[in-house]
C-alpha cells in the first residue's frame, strides 16, 4: 500500500498533541506560541523529506512536490493546524496529515507528476482567537478587504499582523495560491449521518449556505411582584411566543434546511424584575440559494405576523451562499471509493471550512470521515483510524490521477476540444 500507516499515524500524533491542556484537551489556538509550536513541526517534517515550503503573507503554510510544468496551477490538498480552545485532536490535524503522507509517499516511489502538488495549513480556520472563521482561505480570494483582516483583533486587543509578525509567520506576498488545479481537503464529519449510516467515508456536494439573525424583542422594565399584568410591556412573553410559532413553521416548511435559536441574551436578566428587552439569535441554513432566501423570508414573516414594528426589530448579522462543490470530481472520488469497494455517502456539509472559497481559485471537493457519536470542538472528538488511513488511499489515487496529464478527465476533456 503507498500510505504508510504508521507513518501517518505518526506525523499524525507528532502534530496534533500540540498544546494538550491537562483534562486531555487541545488549546492550540491560531497565531499563538502553541500554534507557531504546530507550523515549526508541520515546516520540519516537509524540509525532512525534502518538499519545498513557501508561506504566505497571511502564514498560511504551502508544502510542494514539483512538477514537470512548474508553472501549471497545482493540485492542493490540506486543511488547518488551529483548533477552538479546549478542542480534540482531529479537526483541521486530520487534513493537513493526510495531505502530507501523500507527498511523501508520491515522493518515495519517485513520481513525477505533471503537474505540482502542494500541502497546505491555512491560518485561523476556526476563528476561535481572531473573530473571522476561515481567515487564510478567506483571505487568498479577497472575501474580507485584507485592511480589515490585519487589524482584527483578539480579546485582549492584539491584532491578527501583531501576532503573525511575533510568531514569524508573516511571509511573502506572491507565496499566495492563487489558481488551483483541483483542491481536496479531507475532514471529520463533526455530525452523525455516516456513523448512523455505517459508510466510511462521506463525498461533499457542498457546503450549507447561511443567514444568521438577531431578533431584538423591546419591553419596560418593571417590579415582577407589583406591576399587575394588563400593566406590564413584556418582551419575555412576545418572545416565547415567536420563537414557538417559528419552530412549527420551520417543521412544517423549511425542509430542506434547518432553523436553529442558539442564544437568548435578556435585559437586565434579573430573576424579580420584568425585562426591558430579550435579543434571541437566529441561523438559519439550506444547501439551496433560492430555498434560504425563501426560509429568510418565511422566518421574517412570522416574526412581524407576531409582532408590531415597534415591539420588534430584526438585524442581519452575517449571509453566505451555499457553495457546490465539483461534479467531475465527485464522480472520480465515486469511481475510486467503488472500484475499491468502500461505501459512500453523498452528503452537504453544515459546517464551513476552507473549502468553501476554493471554487473561486479552481475545481474543489471534499471528503469527510465518520466521527464517533458526531462530536467535535471537544476532548471527546474520535475518529477511528482505519476510516482516516482510508480517506488518505482514496485521496492519493484521485492526486495521482489528476496530476497525470493523460490521465484526469479535465486534460481528456481540454485535449478533445
Ligand atoms: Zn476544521
Amino acid at each position: 500500500m503507498p500510505i504508510n500507516s504508521r507513518r501517518l499515524k505518526h506525523i499524525f500524533s507528532d502534530l496534533s498533541y500540540i498544546g494538550e491542556e491537562s483534562d486531555g484537551s487541545i488549546t492550540r489556538l491560531a497565531l499563538t506560541d502553541e500554534d507557531k509550536s504546530a507550523r515549526d513541526r508541520f515546516i520540519q517534517l516537509l524540509c525532512e523529506h525534502d518538499l519545498s515550503v513557501r508561506v504566505d503573507d497571511f502564514g498560511n503554510i504551502y508544502g510542494r512536490l514539483e512538477g514537470k510544468n512548474p508553472s501549471s496551477p497545482p493540485i492542493v490538498i490540506g486543511s488547518h493546524l488551529d483548533t477552538v480552545r479546549h478542542g480534540g485532536l482531529y479537526d483541521g490535524t486530520v487534513g493537513v496529515t493526510a495531505g502530507l503522507e501523500i507527498l511523501i509517499a508520491l515522493k518515495e516511489e519517485q513520481w513525477k507528476p505533471d503537474i505540482p502538488i502542494e500541502v497546505v495549513s491555512f491560518t485561523n480556520e476556526e476563528g476561535a482567537r481572531f473573530p473571522h472563521p476561515m481567515l487564510g482561505s478567506s483571505a487568498l480570494v479577497n472575501a474580507a478587504p485584507e485592511k480589515t483582516i490585519r487589524e482584527m483583533k483578539d480579546s485582549e486587543g492584539f491584532t491578527f499582523q501583531q501576532e503573525l509578525e511575533r510568531i514569524g509567520y508573516d511571509g511573502e506576498r506572491n507565496a499566495r495560491l492563487n489558481r488551483v488545479h483541483m483542491y481536496c481537503e479531507i475532514h471529520i464529519e463533526q455530525g452523525p449521518l455516516l456513523e448512523k449510516s455505517n459508510k466510511p467515508i462521506g463525498i461533499i456536494k457542498g457546503i450549507q449556505g447561511l443567514s444568521w439573525h438577531k431578533v431584538i424583542f423591546k419591553g419596560r422594565s418593571d417590579h415582577a411582584a407589583s406591576t399587575p399584568y394588563h400593566d406590564r410591556q413584556d418582551p419575555m412573553r412576545a418572545t416565547v411566543h415567536t420563537m414557538e410559532k417559528l419552530y412549527e413553521k420551520a417543521e412544517q416548511q423549511l425542509t430542506t434546511g434547518t432553523f436553529t435559536i442558539g442564544k437568548v441574551e435578556v435585559q437586565p436578566n434579573i430573576s424579580n424584575v420584568i425585562a426591558k428587552e430579550v435579543t434571541t439569535f437566529l441561523d438559519i441554513r439550506n444547501q439551496d440559494k433560492k430555498a434560504l432566501q425563501k426560509d429568510v423570508d418565511t422566518i421574517r414573516s412570522v416574526i412581524h405576523d407576531c409582532n408590531t414594528s415597534e415591539n420588534v426589530e430584526i438585524q442581519d448579522l452575517a449571509f453566505q451562499h451555499p457553495v457546490t462543490f465539483s461534479s467531475r470530481l465527485l464522480e472520480e472520488l465515486e469511481n475510486i471509493c467503488g472500484q475499491s469497494g468502500i461505501e459512500t455517502e453523498t452528503m452537504f456539509s453544515g459546517a464551513g471550512h476552507d473549502a468553501i472559497y476554493m471554487p473561486r481559485l479552481g475545481e474543489t471537493i471534499m471528503m469527510f470521515v465518520p466521527s464517533k457519536d458526531g462530536i467535535s470542538h471537544s476532548k471527546e472528538e474520535y475518529s477511528d483510524w482505519k476510516d482516516i488511513y482510508q480517506s488518505a488511499e482514496i485521496l492519493y489515487e484521485l492526486v495521482k490521477k489528476e496530476s497525470s496529464l493523460s490521465k484526469s478527465s479535465t486534460f481528456m476533456k481540454e485535449a478533445n476540444k
